[in-house]
């Protein structure tokens, strides 16, 4: 797909299967389909598992009762188990003492039946996160966050790369997306998402600049992405106007909006999310508008059925590399 200049999108990537009630195509846009792609990924996976025995194993480390984080977990351990991957949610009730938390990471760790580990963040108030992921075993740490899977992922040499980016980068990839010599903006620098992607997108010879809340005229610099990545947690925020005629964007956001008053006023136009609030009392919206942004972008990524799909079939993938490389 040719990007930005050219003023309109052109066909390209596989269409999405109205994901999510999304709209297939707003003026053309392109959806671009997570859900699809997650599925060969896993499967894939799966072949792969089959050929161990006992299977891979992936731990899950849950603090306390965060509505969203049981959702991604139940979501994670569920397409572990499809994979063939034995997948164990270990809960810690709400105040744990870190130590407390540190041991369970370590007997995990040490666990010789265990393949992968994944703390699911974020940790309630009074835990050290720096000092969780340190205690991590780095050749279970499938999430990629042990200082030394990032230094190898900056190195160019990583053993596991960061879920998201790795499920953003194979989603650009299958659409055919180039990278090399394009300008890629990436608004969040999270350890979890927009640095990580940044390595990997600079590793493919993509030009990219990395954003954050004290970017100034973050819309001018976004307009000037051929590839847009909005990691911001913040519903809605990315309008036509940060977008570039022809870009492709990827929206990592995930924001769960359960009254109309919770959602900024561009995004109380749109019909599909008044009557999801209406009907059902919740709806995901990404960081990005989805509906103002297909009017201008080439291709976009929807929510749900995005990037979402694609974290948890690379956390499978991940935990399928971890047993490969620990049990060669
Ligand atoms: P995070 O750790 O909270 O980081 C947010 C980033 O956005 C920070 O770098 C912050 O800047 C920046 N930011 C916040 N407000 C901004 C603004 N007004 N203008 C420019 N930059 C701004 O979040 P995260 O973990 O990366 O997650 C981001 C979003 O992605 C959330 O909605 C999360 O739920 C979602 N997510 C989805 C998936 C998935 O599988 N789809 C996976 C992970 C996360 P500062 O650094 O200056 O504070």
């Amino acid at each position: 797909m040719s990007n930005a200049g050219s003023g309109r999108p052109e066909p390209g990537p596989a269409r999405s299967g109205n994901a999510g009630g999304l709209p297939d195509t707003v003026s053309g846009v392109i959806a671009l389909d997570g859900t699809a792609l997650a599925k060969q990924i896993r499967q894939q996976a799966r072949a792969e598992a089959l050929e161990f025995s006992p299977p891979p194993s992936l731990t899950v480390l849950l603090l306390g009762h965060d509505a969203a984080s049981e959702t991604y977990v139940a979501a994670k351990t569920r397409a572990a188990e499809e994979a063939g991957v034995r997948a164990e949610t270990l809960r810690l009730p709400s105040g744990t003492a870190p130590e407390e938390l540190l041991q369970a990471v370590a007997r995990a760790s040490q666990d010789p039946g265990v393949d992968g580990v994944l703390v699911q963040m974020p940790l309630e108030a009074g835990h050290d996160r720096a000092r969780v992921i340190d205690s991590l075993d780095p050749a279970k740490d499938v999430d990629g966050l042990h200082p030394e899977n990032v230094g190898r992922l900056h190195q160019g040499r990583p053993r596991f790369v960061p879920c998201t980016p790795a499920g953003i980068l194979a989603l650009l990839d299958h659409a055919n997306v180039p990278l090399a010599g394009r300008r890629a903006v990436i608004v969040g620098r999270s350890d979890l998402v927009g640095r990580p992607l940044a390595a990997l997108l600079t590793a493919r010879d993509a030009t990219v600049t990395v954003c954050h809340s004290r970017t100034r005229d973050l819309a001018a610099v976004c307009r000037e992405a051929e590839i847009l990545v909005a990691a911001i947690g913040r519903p809605g925020y990315v309008t036509a106007e940060f977008v570039r005629p022809g870009a492709t964007v990827i929206d990592v956001g995930i924001n769960r909006l359960t009254s109309l008053e919770d959602a900024p006023e561009n995004l109380r136009r749109s019909e599909r999310i008044v009557d999801a609030i209406r009907t059902k009392g919740r709806v995901l919206v990404g960081d990005v508008d989805y509906d103002d942004v297909s009017r201008v972008a080439a291709a976009i990524t929807p929510v749900p059925g995005g990037v979402g799909p694609l974290t948890v079939a690379m956390l499978i993938h991940n935990t399928v590399r971890a047993a490969t490389l620990r049990r060669a």
